[in-house]
């Protein structure tokens, strides 16, 4: 493989869904563990895509950053992006819906109904999914706390994916803005390998030797 030739794209960080200007849905996601893939697939001399949502982190030097707030952003960045790379992590924690009403002025306290109507967002990873051109390597993430083997095998086959990495919320280290992880690999090939507790970082390069091997 000629590393230099070879381009990835990252998605990180949460999807913001606004229902005014100053109130919008979200998830506890830092963006850590995707921007951790950016950075370990960097210094495999790799092309890096970034594209992510609203985070506090640093964009590593030498990865190309996109910049968007909601679901149907991303969407459209990965759109574009996606044809022309070998491998897509889709580590972004992406809001499954949104308001269905987004209204320009702030909504009165006293006007705000008690129930909030949603419509849902696109499935990105699910779409490029059944874009994915030969040779082209899809690897999802699954947020679980439940069934969680399962769910993510479940997620894998569904969404078209090569392979999947299982995040199981509420161990007691790891997961939504912490430093570390513990997360599980599942290789549509049947293969299965846990990697931490360990720094985001270990856990990059853990799970992008294992998918390159
Ligand atoms: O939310 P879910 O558990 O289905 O997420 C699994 C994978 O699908 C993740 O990689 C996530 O980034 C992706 N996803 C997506 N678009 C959504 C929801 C999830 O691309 N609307």
């Amino acid at each position: 493989m000629n590393a230099s030739a070879f381009r990835c794209l990252v998605t990180a960080g949460p999807t913001r869904e606004w229902m005014d200007p100053v109130r919008f849905l979200s998830n506890p996601s830092s963006g850590k563990m995707g921007y951790a893939l950016a950075r370990a697939a960097r210094n495999r001399g790799w092309k890096v895509n970034l594209v992510s949502g609203p985070v506090s982190l640093k964009v590593p030097a030498g990865v190309t950053p996109s910049f968007v707030e909601t679901a149907l952003e991303m969407r459209d960045e990965c759109a574009k992006l996606f044809p022309s790379c070998n491998m897509l992590l889709m580590s972004a924690a992406v809001c499954d819906h949104r308001p269905k009403n987004m209204v320009d002025q702030k909504i009165k306290k006293s006007r705000m109904t008690e129930s909030l109507e949603l419509e849902s967002n696109p499935d990105i990873l699910s779409e490029l999914g059944s874009q994915k051109a030969e040779g082209q390597v899809l690897v999802g993430f699954a947020a679980e706390t439940a069934d969680c083997e399962a769910n993510a095998m479940a997620k894998m086959h569904e969404k078209n994916l090569d392979w999947i990495v299982l995040n199981e919320v509420g161990l007691e280290e790891g997961g939504f803005g912490s430093d570390n992880n513990s997360v599980t690999l599942f290789g549509k090939n049947g293969s299965r390998q846990s990697f931490g507790s360990a720094g985001k970082l270990e856990i990059a390069n853990e799970l992008l030797d294992s998918i390159v091997s």
